[in-house]
């Protein structure tokens, strides 16, 4: 039977600053999936994340595993794995002085002959005439540079895209058009790796995972991995300490 696991995380632990911050996650990403991560504010989303891209400070794991196409990541620099087709889109995207968004669409381009860079905006909302000669740097708005970003993954159409909360601060007309989106480039054979912390995002999952407090805690059908953040998530004693103590007072 082929395996189907396009990226497979192994008891990954990562400390910043003398704190464990991933304390062992397991994860699987099965090729031509939107797998959903779903998880508050501090879990760890976005170290995993920057641990799995390869990001400046991130490139080895204290403890674990990364393996992309069957290939050992740990300690391998962002470019490498870019150059092997695995690509992340930041929380807070990268600005790039003097560089119009022709430019930097070109470039993610370069390596997909089929990208048509004016198609790649207009799917993300952004009329080209309007963009192309803007430059990417502070000019734009926050949602527009994520945006853009994500017209860049569209253009480069890696293997795996790691989009760590794209959908906050852009200003989608609805969650339909940006789960549209990501159907899309799923169906034209990019893998995705969702980050989010909201519910209606989940929605539109083949899979999802919930991340509390630096580990993978469930693995299954976003329904239930909803239905198990609204239930446990939202009263958490971990982020909470107050729930906590009421718990402990009603025992
Ligand atoms: P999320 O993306 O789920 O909101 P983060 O991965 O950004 O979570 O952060 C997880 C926790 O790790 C937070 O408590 C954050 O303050 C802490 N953290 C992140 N980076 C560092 C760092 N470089 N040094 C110390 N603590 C960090
Ligand atoms: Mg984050």
């Amino acid at each position: 039977m082929k395996d189907n696991r396009l990226l497979e995380v192994k008891n990954l632990k990562y400390s910043a600053d003398g704190k464990e911050i991933i304390k062992g996650v397991n994860l699987d990403v099965k090729e031509g999936e939107i797998h959903v991560i779903l998880g508050p504010n501090g879990a760890g989303k976005s170290t995993l994340a920057n641990l799995i891209a390869g990001a400046v400070g991130y490139e080895e794991p204290t403890e674990g595993e990364i393996i992309f196409d069957g290939k050992l990541l740990n300690g391998k620099p962002i470019y490498e794995r870019a150059k092997l087709g695995l690509t992340i889109a930041f929380q807070e995207p990268a600005r790039f002085e003097g560089i119009t968004v022709e430019e930097y669409l070109k470039l993610s381009a370069r390596n997909n002959p089929d990208a048509n860079i004016e198609e790649c905006l207009r799917k993300v909302g952004l009329e080209p005439c309007e963009y192309l000669h803007r430059y990417v740097d502070e000019s734009l708005s926050g949602g527009e540079r994520k945006r853009i970003e994500l017209a860049s993954i569209m253009c480069m159409k890696p293997k795996l895209a790691v989009l760590d909360e794209i959908d906050s601060g852009i200003d989608f007309v609805s969650i339909d058009e940006i789960g549209n989106l990501f159907k899309t480039m799923r169906d034209e054979g990019t893998t995705l790796l969702v980050i989010t912390h909201r519910e209606n995002i989940a929605n539109i999952a083949d899979r999802a995972s919930l991340m509390c407090d630096g580990r993978i805690v469930e693995t299954g059908n976003p329904k239930e991995i909803i239905k198990k953040f609204e239930k446990e998530c939202l009263t958490c004693t971990v982020q909470n300490p107050e729930v906590l103590k009421e718990i402990n007072l009603n025992k």
